[in-house]
Parts: C-alpha cells; structure tokens; sequence
C-alpha cells in the first residue's frame, strides 16, 4: 500500500510515521509513505499558501490552487507508477472534523486500497471549491477540533497499515484485539507471576488452551459490557456467550438495585 499525503507539515507526518512498527514497515517495502508539501506549489513570491476567508470571519482558509496543483503533481506520479494499468483513481480522504468518525471497520475498508491519498487542512480549512473537484471521502477522528489533519492522517494511517499482511510480526495479532469482534480485548498478562501482591489468573498458567480461550472470550464480553456496552449490539455471541452476558447484566442491575435501597 503506498500512502500519500498531502500537507503543509510533511516533516511532522514523516518524524511521526518513521518509527517503530510503521517505520520498520516503510523500511521493509510492506508500504511506502510519500509527503508532498503544498507549500512548494504556491504561486506567491512569499510562498503563502492562505488568504482571509471571503465574507469575513476569524482566521484564514488555505487556497484552492497549491492545493489543486500538489494534487494534480501526486496524480501524475500516480498515474507513472501505475503505468499501462487500467488502475481506478485513488481513494483522496480529506481529514476533517465534518466527516463521520473513523473506526476499525473503515480501517479494515480502507487497507484494501493500493493507494491512498490524504489531504490535511490547516487554519480555518480549505477553500471548497477544491474539496468539491478532488476529495471522495470526508473523515473524522472524533468529535473535537485540532489544529491541522497531520495527527488525524497520522492516526489513520497507523491504523490502517497495522491491517496491512506482514506489518505486525505476528499476523493473528490484528486479528484477536480490541474492536476486532466489535468486543474489547480481554486482560493482558506478562512475567513475572506475582507483582506487588497481585497474581496472574491462574487459568492462564493451566496450559489448557481450549479453557484459556473460553476464559478470555468471557473477559472481553464483561470489559465491553462495563466499558463499552454500545458495541455489545454489534458483537457475534453464541447462544452460551449471550447467556453469560445476560447473567452479567441481571448481576449488574441487582447490584444497582441494592444501591438505591
Ligand atoms: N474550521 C474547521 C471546521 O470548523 O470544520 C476546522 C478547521 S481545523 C482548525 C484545521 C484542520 O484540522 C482541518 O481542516 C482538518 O484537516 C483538521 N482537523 C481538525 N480536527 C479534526 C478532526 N477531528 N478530524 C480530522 N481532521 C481534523
């Protein structure tokens, strides 16, 4: 997969990307990631890429054409690469506070792409009428604001290569985690035994991997029903599984009931 941002802070995304797992990733040729600064596509002696907003308000909206030219430089590198192909054009996610919020699921959609192109606001934004003529998705990372899309890319892109064949060592690790099932992964363990007291659930040290499985399915189904019963809705249980979280939720109520005597 190779991941191409567009940005005004192409240091920021490459620093952020370069390390770790996602580094290691890029070194290994499993994905590449290519920043283009939009800066280098203004047409201003100064380099300016921002203007007032017209009709006044606060702050000021990066302009339509270094955005439109650094996009139409990616497409044409695209459009090399993928020479003599008869290659649909790029996914170009704007990142945005105006989108819906990105999960797991979009990841997982996402990851299925050969590129994907990311453009990050800055400011009060981007003039629309390039929004209108190159973006095909609108994405959020949640409901609050920041100051630029290079962390919401960032988010995304981690997200999303993590999903990518042989960018985990340990390819089932993707698959038995939190949100994977629409369940939160269960309780995490390592050496040594026994730290400051507490003990390790000794069901983890039995070796018996058939009840290991069925104790750590339990505990995930109780951490995403006090954690995040909104994903419960969503999650494949069995008939036992469903039981066993109706038993938690009459448990719970008994619980509050008792409270409020
Ligand atoms: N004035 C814009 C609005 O109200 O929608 C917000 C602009 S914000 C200060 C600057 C840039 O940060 C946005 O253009 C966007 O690229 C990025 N951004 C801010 N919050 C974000 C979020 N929650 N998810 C994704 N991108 C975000």
């Amino acid at each position: 997969m190779d991941f191409h941002v567009l940005t005004l802070f192409p240091e920021m995304v490459s620093g952020g990307l370069n390390t770790s797992i996602i580094g290691r990733a890029i070194d290994k040729g499993l994905i590449s990631l290519n920043t283009i600064n939009i800066r280098d596509f203004s047409k201003d002696k100064h380099n300016r890429v921002d203007d007032y907003p017209y009709g006044g308000g606060a702050g000021m909206v990066i302009q339509a054409e270094p955005v439109y030219l650094a996009y139409n430089h990616l497409a044409g590198q695209i459009q090399e690469k993928t020479a003599n192909q008869d290659k649909k054009k790029p996914r170009v996610i704007y990142v945005t506070p105006q989108g819906p919020v990105f999960d797991q699921k979009k990841a997982q959609e996402l990851s299925e792409e050969e590129d994907l192109i990311f453009l990050c606001g800055h400011y009060e934004g981007i003039d629309e009428r390039v929004l209108e003529m190159i973006v095909t998705d609108y994405i959020s990372i949640g409901d609050y604001v920041l100051t630029g899309g290079e962390l919401p890319a960032m988010v995304m892109i981690d997200a999303i290569a993590r999903l990518i064949p042989g960018v985990l060592n340990n390819e089932v690790s993707s698959e038995f985690e939190s949100l994977h099932d629409n369940l939160l992964e269960y309780p995490q363990y390592t050496r040594p035994e026994v730290f400051c007291g507490r003990s390790v659930p000794e069901i983890l040290l039995s070796g018996h991997h058939a009840n290991i499985e069925a104790w750590r399915r339990e505990q995930a189904i109780k951490r995403t029903y006090e954690r995040r019963p909104d994903l419960l809705p969503g999650a494949n249980l069995t008939k036992k599984e469903q039981e066993y979280l109706n038993r938690l939720v009459e448990q719970n109520g008994q619980k509050e009931g008792q409270k409020t005597k």
